[in-house]
């Protein structure tokens, strides 16, 4: 099926969705080729509607995360009839939605978590947006859900962080957290491709996810579930990977763990901590330090902190870009890590640390991991992170907060 056949079957009118749907599944080509024609997420068609009854928001210190929101919503529907509709943006309120909606049962729903911080100035800056959009369209893609242009998402969540900035808390270490997520609005139970969907941000003010300083967490490894496996979509962030975990989760915190650890395999490989990417630090034979997370195999979900980790530890293993307080012998790996490696090197004292990485704790130090029945002992530093950890932890904060000028930030509002 070519791309020439799209082009030459009669538009808009004829091409119902019968004949849309039939390309998708007959084609080879990666991006959305029927829906090319029709609109794209269009800034200028913005309207906004600004709530009558503006909040206050809470004292910084009140704040649970996740669980405040600020005054306004961004709203940009999608049909397969109209391509990208109008977006809005408009009070924060609920969604009206049909039984029927097959989001409601086939759970066809992607999300995304990014930061916008604000520094003393009143300056405020979101980190790597780009990264969040890209993967947010790889994650619609793979649920059949309408894939959009990042950049012109990015623009409309500037103009509704803009609208919402005061409810960033001046504090350090306290930001906005925008969530946008994408779900099939279809009022129909059959298994297809969503003919409706509805893209919404909403945005969150959090404080630091540790407020006492980084206190070290002690992870379940997981061998009763997974997680994720080869060919699924742990790659993805798509709503569908996030509740069967809770039950894991539950189970680490009933035998007396913060988090689950995923094991994979016979092997037991470790993949992710809960819901970060996870990162091992090993002394080598020759003295230097490896910092080893596992590749992008389809079962690891590429995380913007992960990535970010990694080109900071690459920078500076390269002489590149050096890291102030990090050692000098330092070799930077993405390859597969077993527990029999892990539980070896703590015994043999060449275990240096194990953090999670995520954009909500940024870096998660974890001193302890319940194996087959037994702990397996992980050190950790005076203040909980590594000698690792520390100094790239500082470096991204910088460049997060914009203390540390990178081209990661990009400014919302001066
Ligand atoms: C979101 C997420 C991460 C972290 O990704 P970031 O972009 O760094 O926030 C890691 N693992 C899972 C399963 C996630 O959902």
């Amino acid at each position: 099926m070519s791309l020439r056949l799209t082009g030459s079957l009669p538009k808009r009118l004829h091409v119902g969705r019968y004949a849309a749907f039939t390309l998708r599944w007959n084609s080879t080509v990666v991006r959305d080729p029927e829906f090319t024609s029709l609109p794209d997420i269009e800034p200028a068609r913005l309207e906004i509607v600004k709530t009558q009854s503006p909040r206050l928001p809470p004292p910084a210190s009140d704040l649970v995360f996740g669980h405040t929101f600020t005054d306004h919503m961004l709203t940009i529907p999608w049909s397969a009839r109209i391509g990208w509709d109008t977006p809005k943006i408009v009070p924060y309120g609920p969604l009206s939605l049909l039984p029927s909606s097959s989001i409601l049962h086939y759970a066809q729903t992607i999300f995304e978590g990014m930061k916008a911080y604000r520094d003393e100035k009143g300056k405020v800056m979101l980190f790597r947006p780009d990264m969040n959009m890209k993967r947010m369209n790889s994650s619609a893609q793979r649920v059949a859900l309408p894939t959009f242009n990042g950049d012109a998402l990015i623009h409309l969540i500037k103009e509704l962080i803009r609208i919402d900035k005061h409810w960033i808390p001046q504090q350090t270490g306290y930001s906005l957290y925008v969530r946008p997520t994408l779900i099939s609005t279809e009022a129909a139970i059959g298994v297809h491709p969503p003919a409706d969907a509805l893209l919404f941000v909403i945005c969150s003010p959090v404080g630091p996810y540790y407020s006492k300083g980084f206190k070290p967490v002690g992870l379940y490894g997981t061998t009763e579930y997974v997680r994720a496996a080869p060919g699924g979509t742990g790659a993805y962030k798509l709503g569908v990977n996030y509740a069967p975990g809770v039950v894991a989760q539950k189970l680490a915190a009933k035998l007396g763990y913060d988090q689950n650890l995923w094991l994979y395999g016979p092997e037991h490989h470790l993949t992710e901590v809960g819901t970060m990417n996870l990162f091992v630090v090993f002394k080598t034979e020759d003295g230097s330090l490896e910092l080893v997370t596992p590749p992008l195999d389809g079962m690891i979900l590429p995380g913007v902190t992960r990535d970010s980790v990694l080109e900071l530890a690459k920078g500076h293993a390269s002489g590149q870009h050096k890291i102030p307080g990090l050692g000098d012998k330092l070799t930077v790996s993405e390859r597969p890590v077993t527990m029999k490696e892990v539980k070896d090197a703590s015994q043999s004292g060449r275990l240096v640390e194990l953090f999670g990485t995520g954009t909500a704790a940024v870096i998660s130090p974890v001193d302890r991991i319940g194996y087959l029945g037994e702990d397996v002992q992980i050190p950790t530093g005076p203040d909980g992170m590594g000698p690792v950890s520390k100094p790239i932890w500082q470096e991204l904060v910088g460049r997060q907060i914009g203390t540390i000028p990178s081209d990661w930030s990009v400014v919302v509002t001066e």
